[in-house]
């Protein structure tokens, strides 16, 4: 690979230019001018530049014309050489990493499972996610030269201002932790952290079923329930990170004590373990919510009655954040969001009941198109993005 300049060596339009593209993507002119807010004319002479440091490249593709009957424009993006950048998802029954060049190409992948009895503590995790960052940054033929940014998924809240998981019930062995900082102890590059549900909102966003929404709701429907929002192209995390943690709202005051320490929380009644839990009555041999999903979309009654019951609570759930946010697209990802219909349509129904009808006209409920590589490619996206300090077009 040809050495080029750093990014972030760049100054003044040329590094306006160059964040642009690595948040954009491959992008034609008049998209950059309307992003950076340059002309077209300074917009052309700058990416000349860049064409020259190596940095731009223009492979040959262009947008199909616009509805005017305009010519079709062009497509730039960031060079190969430019650099590559890491996602990690860290699950509590998994690991993903994949590795993208900054034209937004994943270069490569990997995963694996870990055993539903293999316990691990958070250092033992990290070392894991950081091994599994090697192989697959050398199986993408790249160097830890080349990487311009890690960024790690969490299944927990992460605090806005200090990258600390926050003091929580919910993943206890981590709270108080700064994985950020003990990531890059083990990879030696820049490591930004988020909460694994707002990068699935993001990455839905940026390349799934979210393209081109003002304000959308990501559900991960898994073993937890977990939510994030991307309003006006940014994620909105709230100041302490819980934003979106739809999964611990309390719809019983009366009911069954939650992990988080309140009662009555909706995953106790539609997040995976509890369904899975429930089947044991009269499917003892189900061990998964995957198996759960697989039958209920092949027929079996009972799963798709406890799949519909789960819908119904969610949608109850849903129905007040729908008249509090007012969003136009609300997508359904995780384990679960594979039952499609089975879910989706007793989650329309239960919502047409519980928000108002304004409301409720102006909302899409989605199957996410990114599946189980949702969050790890959020964790790409955090990067690309700068830790979300690039704005996205909406
Ligand atoms: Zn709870």
């Amino acid at each position: 690979m040809t050495t080029v300049p750093k990014l972030e060596t760049l100054t003044g339009n040329q590094r306006r230019l160059a964040d642009a593209l690595r948040a954009l993507g491959p992008a034609t002119r008049a998209d950059l001018a309307a992003a950076t807010g340059l002309s077209r004319a300074t917009v052309s002479t700058t990416l000349g530049d860049l064409t020259e440091l190596g940095l731009v490249v223009e492979p040959g593709g262009t947008t199909p014309a616009g509805p005017t009957g305009g010519r079709p424009a062009s497509v730039v993006q960031l060079s190969p050489a430019a650099g590559v950048a890491i996602g990690v998802d860290i699950g509590r029954r998994h690991l993903m990493v994949a590795v993208a060049d900054l034209a937004h190409t994943v270069l490569a992948e990997d995963g694996l499972r870990l055993a539903p009895d293999e316990e691990h503590s958070a250092p033992q995790m990290l070392d894991r996610a950081a091994e599994l960052v090697r192989e697959t940054l050398a199986a993408s033929g790249r160097s830890f030269e080349d990487v311009v940014g890690v960024g790690l998924g969490i299944p927990a809240p992460v605090v806005t201002d200090t990258g600390l998981i926050g003091a929580s019930n919910i993943l206890p062995q981590w709270s108080g932790l700064h994985p950020a900082a003990e990531f890059t102890k083990r990879l030696n590059v820049p490591v930004c952290v988020e909460n694994d549900a707002n990068l699935g909102a993001l990455a839905e966003h940026m390349w799934g079923a979210g393209r081109n929404s003002r304000s959308l709701v990501y559900l991960k429907l898994a073993t937890g329930i977990g939510g994030g929002m991307v309003i006006g192209g940014r994620l909105f995390r709230g100041v302490s990170g819980t934003a979106g943690e739809i999964g611990h709202l309390s719809l019983d005051a009366h009911g069954d004590v939650c992990r988080c320490g309140n009662r009555g929380c909706l995953e106790l009644t539609s997040g995976g373990t509890a369904l899975v839990e429930t089947l044991r009555r009269t499917h003892p041999e189900v061990q998964s919510l995957s198996e759960l999903v697989q039958l209920a979309v092949a027929g079996d009654v009972p799963c798709r009655r406890l799949i519909a019951d789960a819908a119904t609570h969610l949608g109850v759930a849903l129905g007040g954040l729908l008249n509090l946010m007012n969003p136009d697209l609300i997508i359904v990802g995780g384990e679960l969001g594979r039952a499609g219909d089975v879910l989706l349509d007793p989650l329309r129904h239960a919502l047409s009941r519980s928000a108002v009808a304004s409301a409720v006209d102006a909302v899409s409920v989605r199957q996410g198109t990114l599946g189980e590589r949702a969050e790890m490619l959020g964790a790409v996206a955090l990067v690309l993005r700068e830790g979300d300090r690039v704005p996205a077009p909406f």
